[in-house]
């Protein structure tokens, strides 16, 4: 008769593999589909943890990447390579990324320009005491990588930050020279926050947080009528992402810190701000008001994730987040359960 490729039950997973500043990774299945949110481990520990927790990941068919900072993207490149599979992100934040894998671009826009003007100096210098005209005909060191497009006009104007540099082509025929190019993947997609797309038999909704980074997106996932939150890595939660959080099966969000341990805790005074700030981390207490006030308190789970070992703990805020659900968190409905660093959490069927 007919084959069948849908799995007879669990239809609808959801395994938080790792969640924390030291590398975030999240599964959700649907019908037929498995993708990544976020490769914010190294492939090897990725894979070790997804098998962990009874996941395949040679089943995989994509990743999504939320944001470009370390801990959500550290293992992408490999992992993607390894599974063959494509890769989404907003185009602001896969420019940022091929930014940040490029050695000579590891730095700071106000670095770069610092790096700039010595180099302009240097030139300068070099000019005034060779009265040789010259001129440097090879491209500036640092401003474009060593790899693809021999460029036999292009003279120094092309000197410019990788912001204007095309996104990478979407597949290599050739034999592999590039894979040593640390930017090349299998495939790249692109999505806009506010852009609902699917892929394969999950359906995404993109939405804009406020945190420091290029192009930072939380998601809702639907798959078979379940609806699946996930928001960490946001200064506060703006009128645009409670409303995403309304009706949802399953909320995941950040309970980044505890306020008094922060303010007492050993980070420096710049990165205590940082933190704090409106485009930093949501503390357990905003994670607790908005549950609170804000909550339709519909979910059946509730998973509090992105804790951070230093500046929190996990009775900490799950007491904080069970005072906010004012009796209402038990193991029927809005079940509690905090997301850890250094093991999967069990995986969430529907
Ligand atoms: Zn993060
Ligand atoms: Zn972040």
């Amino acid at each position: 008769m007919h084959r069948r490729s849908r799995y007879p039950q669990g239809m609808v997973r959801f395994t938080v593999l790792a969640s924390g500043s030291k590398g975030n990774c999240t599964a959700v299945s649907g019908g037929r589909t498995r993708i990544l949110v976020d490769a914010g481990l190294s492939s090897r520990e990725l894979f070790r943890r997804m098998k962990l927790a009874g996941e395949d990941p040679e089943t995989l068919d994509a990743i999504v990447i939320t944001h470009e900072h370390q801990d959500h993207i550290n293992g992408l490149a490999i992992t993607a390579r390894r599974l063959g599979i494509p890769v989404y992100f907003t185009e602001a934040t896969h420019r940022a990324w091929m930014r940040w894998l490029t050695p000579r671009r590891q730095m700071t826009y106000a670095q770069w320009m610092e790096q700039c003007r010595k180099q302009a100096a240097e030139r300068q210098a070099e000019a005034n005491v060779s009265t040789l005209e010259g001129e440097a005909d090879e491209p500036e060191p640092g401003t474009r990588p060593a790899e693809s497009r021999p460029d036999p006009t292009a003279p120094a104007a092309s000197a410019t930050v990788s912001a204007a540099s095309p996104p990478p082509p979407p597949a290599l025929p050739e034999d592999d020279p590039r894979k040593n190019d640390p930017n090349w993947l299998p495939a790249v997609e692109y999505f806009q926050a506010g852009q609902p797309f699917a892929i394969g038999d999950i359906d995404l909704s993109p939405f804009t947080i406020p945190h420091d980074a290029a192009d930072p997106v939380g998601f809702v996932f639907r798959a078979e009528g379940v609806r699946m939150a996930l928001a960490t890595d946001l200064g506060y939660i703006p009128p645009n992402v409670k409303a995403q959080f309304k009706g949802v099966d399953l909320l995941l969000l950040e309970s980044n810190h505890d306020l008094e341990m922060l303010r007492d805790g050993p980070y420096p005074w710049s990165v205590k701000q940082r933190v704090l700030s409106r485009v930093g981390h949501l503390s357990n207490e905003a994670a607790a008001d908005f549950l609170c006030h804000n909550y339709d308190g519909q979910a059946a789970y509730i998973i509090l994730a992105h804790l951070s070992e230093s500046n929190n703990l996990p009775e900490l805020a799950r007491i904080t987040a069970e005072r906010a659900l004012n009796g209402h968190a038990s193991l029927l409905a809005n079940r509690l359960l905090i997301a850890g660093q250094h093991e999967p959490l069990a995986a969430i069927d529907f």
